[in-house]
């Protein structure tokens, strides 16, 4: 990893396994993996199926609906690019088919957040290349 630029956000650097989440997040479209051998959805990308190993993977789109997992509300920005960003609700989300994955929920109401509460996927068009998932309140 390159050195840090504490007034600059980190992006993701897609690898072959991860690509075709990063190509689909650019589309508006969640994407995930599902193992063709025992159907079980994963979550991060990776060559092989966490359940039985199997290589044989294929990509499914999620309805991008969920809850919240547990959540946390960041006041102290990590560092100095994300200080405008403070305060932010850091969630573990649920998605209704199953997987859980890391992401922020965009409310201005901190205190409506809670656990269980449904959200859904919005997309982050950073910029050309890159877009960021998020959810907010459903
Ligand atoms: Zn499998």
């Amino acid at each position: 990893m390159a050195d840090l630029d504490v007034n600059v956000k980190p992006l993701p650097t897609p690898s072959k396994d991860s690509a075709p989440y990063w190509e689909g997040l650019q589309e508006h479209r969640l994407l995930m993996q599902r193992c063709s051998s025992c159907h079980e959805l994963q979550f991060y990308p990776r060559s092989g199926c966490r359940s039985c190993g199997s290589t044989e993977l294929a990509w499914e789109e999620m309805a991008g609906t969920g809850h919240v997992y547990t959540y946390t509300v960041i006041h102290r920005a990590p560092f100095a690019a994300f200080a405008n960003d403070v305060p932010y609700v850091y969630a573990v989300v649920e998605l209704d088919e199953g997987p859980r994955l890391v992401s922020t929920v965009e409310t201005d109401e901190l205190d409506s957040v809670d656990v269980d509460m449904p959200v859904r996927a919005v997309y982050d068009d950073v910029n050309d290349d890159v877009t960021l998932l998020r959810f907010e309140p459903a």
